[in-house]
């Protein structure tokens, strides 16, 4: 890997500092959010928190960045990032982060999710970041490499952009089955336990999700779009948001169709959602943990890392997201023991840096042809 910037060590401050940035940025979020509710907050997941507990969790939160920034002020040679946690923290204790008030919030159609994503990066770090670091792949990769920044901004736009993306990615299987009288199959497929029911929507969903990639792969225009998401160099817990929003309105659109049809019990879907949600984080994680026998049934890094491998000889394989054995009968499963892919992105191709321009581009160039100039091109 080029411009890999330097492993941080234990001990030098910059952790604790990190941390203590992290902590302050997503409480002063959070204070957008009571401050704003109508606008920032998405009414599916109001109904789940609290205000209570978010007051609990914001105080904690300034708090512990608070302690955070201390000891990194203790430890460090360079302060800089104690002083910008002391910072934001004075900033969200003086934006009122101690004493925010939940007030009731009118159900309207339309909101910017940013509690989603709060909520959503709070967790995924949580799990992803200890589980890379005990258990890495390549443990040369710096958590801050060269296409870090890039690759949060899709995070980003991706969960504010949340109930707009719902809407439209379930418009196309409303429009194209509402007219139908699926009473009889809904009753039956609720009428299921709930193992069954769940295992059936992970499968199904996950065969059409299958098609809807390989034809990305395999039409010359819409693989403009895919590999966008194919241009990390750098397979880590959020590289996988890196995913042009015409693959993900097209890809989504075609695995929701099972789901609406058959219509899942809200249970059976919730707790789809949750699951396909993490472990689409987790194939793409910087992290070599194997499911043993069960990575025959379930689909693992090392399994995901295969389908971004670099090498040509390789492209084509493991389409499937959730279930290898899709790829198995479809002749498409690759999975060479223990070994790993050597590089994973796309060596032939050409990105410009940056989430807007990475966006524009596969309208206007071939990725595989396009010239950039060289001071554009996407650091590798
Ligand atoms: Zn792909
Ligand atoms: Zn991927």
């Amino acid at each position: 890997m080029t411009n890999q910037p330097p492993r941080i060590k234990v001990g030098e401050g910059k952790i604790s500092g990190i941390i203590s940035i992290f902590l302050a940025s997503l409480s002063l979020l959070g204070i957008l959010c009571f401050k704003f509710p109508e606008i920032f907050t998405t009414a599916d997941l109001r109904e789940v928190y609290t205000t209570e507990i978010v007051e609990t969790l914001m105080f904690v939160a300034i708090t512990l960045s608070f302690g955070f920034s201390l000891l990194s002020f203790v430890l460090s040679k360079n302060k800089k990032f104690a002083v910008i946690g002391i910072i934001l923290c004075a900033c969200a204790i003086f934006l009122g982060g101690f004493e925010v008030e939940g007030r009731s919030v009118e159900k309207i159609s339309w909101s910017i999710g940013l509690d989603w994503l709060i909520l959503d990066l709070f967790l995924m770090v949580l799990i992803f970041t200890p589980l890379e670091l005990a258990f890495p792949k390549n443990d040369k990769q710096s958590k801050f490499h060269p296409e870090w920044k890039t690759d949060l901004i899709y995070f980003t736009v991706s969960h504010i952009f949340i109930q707009l993306f719902g809407v439209i990615t379930q418009k196309p299987a409303v429009a194209l089955f509402s007219s139908l009288n699926l009473e009889v199959v809904h009753g039956f497929i609720q009428g299921l336990p709930f193992v069954v029911e769940l295992i059936l929507a992970l499968f199904i969903s996950d065969v059409f999700q299958y098609w809807a990639h390989r034809i990305f792969h395999s039409n010359e225009y819409l693989w403009r779009f895919h590999s966008v998401h194919h241009s990390t160099k750098h397979m880590d817990w959020l590289a996988g948001s890196r995913t042009h929003f015409v693959d993900i309105f097209f890809t989504r659109s075609i695995s929701f169709i099972p789901i609406y049809v058959l219509g899942f019990t809200s249970l059976a879907f919730n707790t789809y959602i949750i699951i396909i949600a993490i472990h689409a984080v987790l194939i793409h994680a910087n992290t070599n943990i194997n499911f043993g026998i069960l990575k025959y049934i379930v689909s693992t890094p090392q399994y995901h890392h295969w389908h971004h491998c670099e090498d040509s000889k390789y492209y084509g394989k493991n389409f499937a997201v959730f279930f290898p054995f899709i790829d198995m009968i479809f002749g498409t499963y690759y999975l060479p023991g223990k070994i790993w892919p050597e590089a994973t992105g796309l060596s032939e191709a050409s990105f410009p840096k940056g989430f807007i321009k990475q966006t524009i581009y596969p309208f206007k160039e071939n990725p595989l042809t396009g010239i950039i100039p060289e001071n554009e091109k996407s650091e590798r």
